[in-house]
């Protein structure tokens, strides 16, 4: 360990020494390491840069760390768990955290889930439930269903799979063809009749009729699963219009298709229920989660599935492995015993109902910022949030990035900076007053730089 890493106070040209071997992800690595912006604590509501400067965590880490930072009990947790079991194998082994983890899961998501399935991360959570669509459908000898399809400016991560369906073409076009047989549906986004919706938006359930004319494009029979966020999160918090999550239920079971929830960032509590699909009373077939898992605190995954799709693959021989699938680290022990902590968290403290109560403070606190010069747009729903900016003509998608992240931080104040729009979800135990400073701390920027 170094000054750096032990988070000891540095002055800044300490700070941004030793830098260059990290390839830092999704980064202007050059910009970034010139100029470096880094977090050495964590504590409750707040990081703490290494000068000793506290910083108001307005984005959960990365959209994860729902129960506040280090908290006691989910380190005592992982750290009794690496002390003593500090790996176990769940291939053809097992260890009693990841059983108790699975069934605690089950219970939280209720009827009709009755199985998980562990990796580490949302990527991972994806790509394992994209496979188990195609997988199902072959066992069930309907195996020319291989086509997915997703939607514009979803976001499933970044393995193969994942950023075949996703729709963000920035983090598509660098990496040449991609799976084949995979088709999108519009983004349910319309500037010019969802301006400033509170919560759901009354305009555009008819954006899923496209699924309609994508299925008949292609044969019902070829298709196998659709995928989309509840919530688009890293789009920049495109919420649901009213009736068009429902809309591709009603299409997808008429037609045999798997629909695949990605609840990466929806699941635990952030938009008021445990998941989203309880908040919108719509049930997908397969779930997709990671980050709230175990508040971000060691890296976790699980796709749920749905009564019926475990059991289809226990029909083969006995004693064949039934999904030739897994990771090295699928229910890492670490992991699970830092998501049976933060469950506990969740549960003793109300946490994953919580953004519901603080909604209407919430929407409240972000809409008072409508007024704010080159702000064309407010979105929310539970405890997430966006506020977006008209881009600045010329350089559309990019506006002052660097310099409004900048001004973020030295606003003390952590934000997700997405090109013009701003993203928020504050862990789930942020206060009302919390609340009033993000939205201040926001005004103050926007007003200040151009
Ligand atoms: N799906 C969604 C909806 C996400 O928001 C994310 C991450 N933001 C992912 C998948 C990928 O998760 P990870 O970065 O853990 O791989």
């Amino acid at each position: 360990m170094n000054d750096l890493t032990r988070g000891a106070a540095l002055a800044p040209e300490q700070a941004s020494a030793g830098m260059d071997a990290f390839w830092m992800p999704f980064t202007a690595n050059r910009q970034f390491k010139a100029a470096p912006r880094l977090l050495a604590r964590a504590e409750g509501m707040h990081y703490y840069t290494p000068e000793g400067r506290q910083v108001l965590d307005a984005q959960a880490g990365l959209w994860c760390v729902n129960a506040g930072h280090c908290r006691k009990p989910i380190v005592d947790a992982i750290a009794q768990a690496a002390a003593s079991l500090d790996f176990a194998p769940t291939f053809q082994m097992g260890h009693p955290m990841a059983f108790e983890l699975a069934e605690r899961l089950v219970a939280l998501a209720g009827k009709p889930f009755d199985h998980v399935f562990f990796c580490n991360s949302g990527s991972e959570a994806v790509d394992s439930a994209l496979k188990i669509a195609l997988a199902w459908h072959r066992l069930r000898g309907e195996g020319q269903r291989t086509r997915l399809i997703g939607r514009e400016r979803g976001y499933h991560g970044v393995g193969f799979g994942g950023i075949s369906v996703g729709g963000i073409v920035g983090n598509r076009k660098m990496f040449g063809p991609l799976l084949p047989g995979v088709d999108h549906l519009p983004a349910t986004f319309n500037l010019k009749e969802q301006a400033f919706s509170r919560g759901q938006p009354q305009w555009g359930a008819h954006l899923a009729d496209e699924l309609e004319r994508i299925i008949a494009l292609h044969d019902a029979s070829t298709i196998a699963a659709v995928i989309v966020e509840p919530v688009a999160g890293s789009a920049g918090v495109l919420v649901p219009p009213v009736g068009y999550l429902e809309r591709l239920r009603e299409i997808t079971s008429k037609h045999g298709i798997l629909l695949i929830f990605d609840e990466v960032i929806t699941g635990f509590g952030r938009i008021g229920k445990p998941f989203g699909w309880q908040r919108f009373g719509v049930i997908p077939d397969l779930v997709t989660t990671a980050k709230g898992i175990n508040s971000g605190t060691v890296p976790l995954g699980a796709v749920f599935a749905r009564e019926g799709i475990y059991d289809a693959f226990m029909q083969g021989p006995q004693g064949a492995i039934e999904l030739a699938h897994g990771y090295t680290y699928s229910a890492h022990p670490l992991a699970c015993a830092a998501a049976l902590a933060t469950l506990d968290v969740y549960r003793d403290e109300g946490l994953l109902t919580r953004a519901a109560e603080l909604e209407t403070c919430w929407e409240d606190a972000l809409h008072s910022l409508k007024d704010v010069r080159n702000v064309i747009d407010i979105r929310n729903i539970g405890l997430m949030g966006a506020v977006e900016l008209a881009p600045r003509p010329g350089a559309p998608g990019a506006r002052a990035y660097e310099a409004h992240v900048k001004a973020f931080f030295e606003e003390d104040l952590l934000v997700r900076y997405t090109g013009d729009i701003v993203a928020l979800s504050p862990p789930l135990i942020v206060s009302r007053e919390q609340i009033d400073r993000i939205a201040a701390g926001l005004r103050s920027v926007l007003e200040r730089i151009d």
